[in-house]
């Protein structure tokens, strides 16, 4: 397999913005659940800049679970935080739902995000295999390790090398948090195959209070990098309302993690 060590023994860097994923310093990857307005987005990034946070993040196509609530602004959501980026040196990394939308998003976007429940849209994967840009590629809500190895295959066995996977938290009979966050998939994922590996710490947890014990379990057994939501004014937000950190509390958690984020 192409995603595996007795392909390639060295670990692969994925280029962004200048940026080296995975084998070197972790990266945090953090913005709002979605993006909402200039205004927002501008707020999130400029406390983001500050602790040199490198990657922003914001979903325009979201993939709600119900077909009531707030589905994203579409190009409209690309444009704002593409320009919001683009004013700090940022990156933007955001979901795109279908093969479709690939061409629209491409000029907006520097990661272009697979969520959970696409991880097996394998049509999409094939179509995102063919481009030149970065994918970060979330593991499915019920899949195995073996089943998310292989729906990164899908993509790089369409050309693309450029693939980071996201351990975002997996369904299990526990209640007490949104998602069971697979640790050790972490340290699998590193050994069985060459790609760089971040942990979302916001969907698997889906609690604030346990946003920053997770990312330093996560970064402690060797993620590349951690991603997480923020927001400005969370209780106001048209998505994931309980589980994003106001800016303020996105400092507290900065200066928590923050010994964890030198690794060289
Ligand atoms: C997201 O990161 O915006 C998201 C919807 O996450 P997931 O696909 O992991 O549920
Ligand atoms: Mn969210």
């Amino acid at each position: 397999f192409l995603y595996s060590r007795e392909h390639q023994k060295e670990d692969t860097i994925v280029m962004v913005n200048g940026e080296r994923i995975g084998n070197g310093d972790p990266h945090l990857i953090m913005g709002p659940c979605a993006v909402e307005s200039d205004q927002q987005v501008r707020e999130v990034a400029a406390v983001l800049k500050q602790k040199g946070v490198k990657l922003l993040r914001g979903g325009a196509f979201k993939p709600r679970t119900s077909p009531y609530d707030f589905q994203g602004l579409g190009v409209e959501g690309l444009e704002i935080l593409s320009r919001v980026a683009r004013e700090h040196n940022m990156a933007v990394v955001t979901e795109i739902m279908s093969a479709d939308q690939i061409e629209e998003a491409i000029p907006f976007v520097d990661v272009i995000q697979v969520g959970s429940r696409n991880m097996q849209n394998f049509s999409l994967l094939n179509e995102l295999g063919r481009i030149d840009k970065p994918i970060l590629l979330k593991r499915g809500l019920s899949a195995t390790i073996e089943e998310f190895k292989l729906a990164a295959e899908y993509i790089l066995s369409h050309g693309n090398k450029k693939v980071i996977l996201c351990e975002r938290g997996i369904r299990t009979y526990e209640t007490a948090t949104r998602n069971t966050l697979d640790i050790s998939a972490v340290p699998i994922l590193k050994q069985e195959t060459h790609l760089p590996v971040i942990v979302d710490v916001t969907h698997s947890t889906g609690r604030k209070d346990l946003l920053a014990p997770a990312a330093k379990a996560a970064l402690a057994i060797g993620a590349d990098g951690i991603m997480a939501e923020v927001h400005p004014d969370p209780a106001n937000a048209l998505s994931d309302s309980k589980q994003q950190m106001n800016l303020n509390e996105f400092e507290e958690f900065y200066s928590e993690i923050q010994h964890f984020l030198k690794r060289n």
